[in-house]
């Protein structure tokens, strides 16, 4: 599983420039894919090949120096419960407020390690303002300037030497993960119980390597999957669960570990903005995707128009993302909760589908000689030659063009809908690339 790296820190000392300076790289790939909102407060990092997320708790608020103090508080705790590493941003052009105090003295008892950063060390005379926040009692401040880029480099390697070893090794690579994620409340625990049941025979608990999280080897009817477990699942935790921010960040690490999403709704309220925090997650991280319409037992009218109707808002409010199975079950009752296993081991082949070279053409050559790319300044595109490119998370494919810089968005969503249409590919996000031929 994937390691978490959160920023904290008082309003102003630099915490969403850092991140935009520590995710830069990997941003712009990760949001070609997903193009979706909240890329502030999420964003995948690379460094020495360790691959990590990046969390900006600060980005989830108000950004203004009368924030709530106890917003703050609760930002940071949350980043103790989950982050793996703690960079707890600091100013050396102001030096050490009162926050700061309150903020170190929650750090100070954190069990994750914590990097303070003294940030805007922008020359080497601020540096000398670095020793006063010894005082903070979290060791050396380690000098950077997030807007120059300086020791950021070493930063990025103190991160790395932190980390844990992935408890993916440890795994075996052939058999599916699959994490129940969604809001407060939507049943997760309860579908996890459901699958689980009494029998404790049917899993067998493997030993996570990163904090809090397990993966749980689950062989019954025919099923043979890891759950990906985290803490958030076990056990509930001692941070409010209200805050909107909150089920997002713990969801990451289950995403992250996972090959298919099961998303829980409730049936008995509406798609808010935290389940499409969470969707959007899913996402950017290319993972396949199952919904479920939990807690169908107490809808009255189940009628196949009130399916129907709830099937459309879902997949209106997913788009353009919609080839998805929905399933309408009840944690509570168990009815159809052998149908989410199935439709999330569907998803899993369907992740991995191979198209023959020679199948792809023959089948996407023809149409695209019927419905063209349009010509862009008077000039024809031509698509020549497809292929899948091997080895990928997702099914990815290239499409080989005279002029692949003209191709846009829109035709690029043509060719993905009628891959849709020919093979296969619910639940799982698919790649379209153009490239010069
Ligand atoms: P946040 O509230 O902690 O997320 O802080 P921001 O990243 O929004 O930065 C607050 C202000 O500090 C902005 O005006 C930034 O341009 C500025 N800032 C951030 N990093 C640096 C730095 O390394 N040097 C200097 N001089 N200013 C910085
Ligand atoms: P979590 O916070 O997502 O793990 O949600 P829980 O599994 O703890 O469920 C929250 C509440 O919803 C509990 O009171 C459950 O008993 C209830 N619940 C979960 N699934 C169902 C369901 O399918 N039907 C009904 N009626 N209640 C459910």
């Amino acid at each position: 599983m994937g390691n978490l790296v959160a920023i904290v820190g008082r309003p102003n000392v630099g915490k969403s420039t850092l991140f935009n300076r520590l995710t830069k790289t990997r941003q712009a790939i990760v949001n070609e894919a997903a193009g979706t909102t909240r890329d502030r407060q999420y964003g995948k990092s690379e460094w020495l090949g360790r691959e990590f997320s990046v969390v900006d708790t600060g980005g989830w608020v108000v950004n203004s120096d009368d924030i709530f103090e106890e917003e703050i508080r609760k930002q940071v705790l949350l980043a103790v419960e989950e982050a793996d590493v703690i960079l707890f941003v600091v100013d050396v052009m102001n030096g050490v407020t009162d926050l700061d105090m309150q903020v170190a003295a929650i750090l100070r008892r954190a069990k994750s390690p914590v990097i303070m950063v003294a940030n805007k060390t922008d020359n080497h005379e601020l540096q000398y303002n670095a020793p006063e926040f010894y005082k903070l009692g979290l060791g050396d401040p380690y000098c950077v300037s997030a807007i120059t880029g300086s020791g950021t480099g070493d930063l990025m390697d103190l991160i790395v030497s932190k980390f844990k070893k992935e408890t993916s090794e440890i795994l075996d690579d052939d058999i599916p993960r699959f994490a129940v994620v969604g809001r407060p409340n939507a049943g997760k625990s309860s579908i996890v119980n459901a699958f689980i049941g009494e029998d404790r025979n049917i899993v067998t608990e493997i030993a996570g390597t990163t904090r809090d999280s397990i993966y749980t080897r689950y062989n019954k009817f025919g099923f043979d999957f890891y759950l990906v477990d985290t803490a958030g699942i076990r056990k509930k935790s001692k941070v409010n669960e209200d805050l909107e921010y909150y089920s997002v960040i713990r969801s990451i690490r289950a995403i992250e570990g996972s090959d298919v999403c099961i998303l829980m709704l409730d049936a008995t309220r509406g798609i808010e903005s935290q389940d499409l925090n969470i969707f959007s997650l899913i996402q950017k991280n290319q993972k396949g995707l199952v919904v479920v319409i939990n807690k169908w037992d107490l809808v009255e009218d189940k009628s196949v128009k009130v399916q129907k109707t709830f099937e459309e808002a879902v997949r209106s409010r997913f788009a353009p993302f919609v080839d998805f199975p929905i399933i309408f079950a009840s944690a509570l009752t168990k009815q159809r909760i052998l149908k989410v296993l199935e439709e999330a081991r569907n998803v899993y082949e369907n992740r991995t589908t191979k198209i023959p070279t020679a199948r792809l053409n023959e089948e996407m050559l023809p149409l695209i000689e019927a419905y063209p790319p349009p010509s862009n300044k008077g000039k024809y595109i031509k698509i020549k030659y497809i292929t899948q490119l091997p080895n990928t998370q997702v099914p990815s494919f290239v499409y080989f063009a005279n002029l692949p810089q003209y191709v846009k968005e829109p035709y690029k969503r043509f060719l993905e809908n009628k891959m849709r249409e020919k093979w296969n590919l619910t639940g799982t996000p698919i790649n379209i690339y153009i490239r010069q031929k």
